[in-house]
């Protein structure tokens, strides 16, 4: 267990800008999920791009998973909370992901992977963020990270909350995981009955929280269960309390202030660039790759 600095002293706390419950919808071959960041908040919560919450009991609802597509121009980011995944691409990668890891995906210039569940049953639960890439750095070489569980610092602090901090930096305590320009922040924030909790968030930073149990308050706005929280930019760092076991997301990042052109699996700056990735893949220069059978 990690030994973090003291709690921050945040007289001015930002307050809850927009509650957002997302849309349920299906990807991939049939895999029930919320996108609970929409492509309408691209903008106002640069630099991310997406957030998808999945949490299935029925395998029908997630054992198509998400066979071989591309992407480009951005990261995608995999927090496991139940259940395993395979993943696949066609630089020849493969690596398993498990209960509290994390996969870090760089598509930079183009992947082609499948994201496939590794059990026929039991419960599926996890989230997907998309992380943006500056211009000059989304046609960077693909690259990724399996991070397990263990390798991702948790700390206790005040009031027996946990903190798990799988990017940026919590109270000096370093995530597991640090990126150039968008500066994320990335906890995922365990909460008892009763307990308080602070962070400080630079006023520059996009932030929101997303309860996947229990429920929240912060700045005295209620955040129940699979809701977002967007908060304002005002202020020093959010303030939270529970009043029940409740658990969350926090995720911050400094925004690119860039022009974003979405299609589908691709996020470029201009949209004679999304054509190119069209032209790129439709070439096969996204090289291809066979994915096993499970
Ligand atoms: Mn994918």
């Amino acid at each position: 267990m990690n030994r973090p600095a003291a709690m921050p002293t945040i007289t001015q706390a930002r307050q809850v800008e927009r509650l957002v419950r997302g849309i349920a919808t299906s990807d991939g071959a049939g895999v029930k999920l919320t996108r609970v960041l929409t492509q309408d908040l691209q903008r106002r919560l640069d630099p991310f791009l997406m957030l998808d919450a999945f949490r299935n009991e029925n395998p029908e609802d997630y054992i198509g998973g998400f066979p071989d597509h591309p992407h480009r121009g951005f990261e995608t980011v995999t927090y496991m909370i139940a259940g395993r995944m395979r993943h696949h691409d066609s630089a020849g990668n493969h690596g398993l992901l498990g209960p509290g890891g994390v996969q870090w995906m760089t598509a930079g210039s183009g992947l082609i992977h499948s994201e496939l569940p590794e059990q026929q049953e039991g419960l599926m639960e996890g989230f997907q963020l998309w992380l943006n890439l500056k211009s000059g750095r989304k046609m960077t070489a693909p690259s990724y990270r399996d991070i397990p569980a263990a390798c991702i610092p948790e700390c206790e602090v005040e009031d027996g909350v946990r903190v798990r901090v799988i990017a940026g930096e919590f109270r000096d305590v370093p995530g597991a995981v640090q990126r150039p320009d968008t500066e994320p922040l990335y906890l995922d924030v365990h909460m008892p009955a009763g307990s308080r909790f602070q962070q400080a968030l630079a006023p520059g930073y996009n932030a929101f929280a997303y309860t996947y149990r229990g429920s929240i308050a912060i700045a005295g706005t209620a955040v129940p269960d699979r809701h977002m929280a967007i908060l304002g930019n005002a202020g020093e760092g959010v303030a939270i309390e529970a009043a029940q076991d409740s658990r969350f997301l926090l995720i911050a990042g400094l925004p690119l202030a860039e022009p974003i052109v979405q299609h589908g699996p691709f996020v470029m700056n201009t949209p004679e660039q999304i054509q190119q990735a069209v032209r790129d893949y439709q070439a096969g220069k996204f090289s291809g790759v066979t994915v096993q059978s499970l």
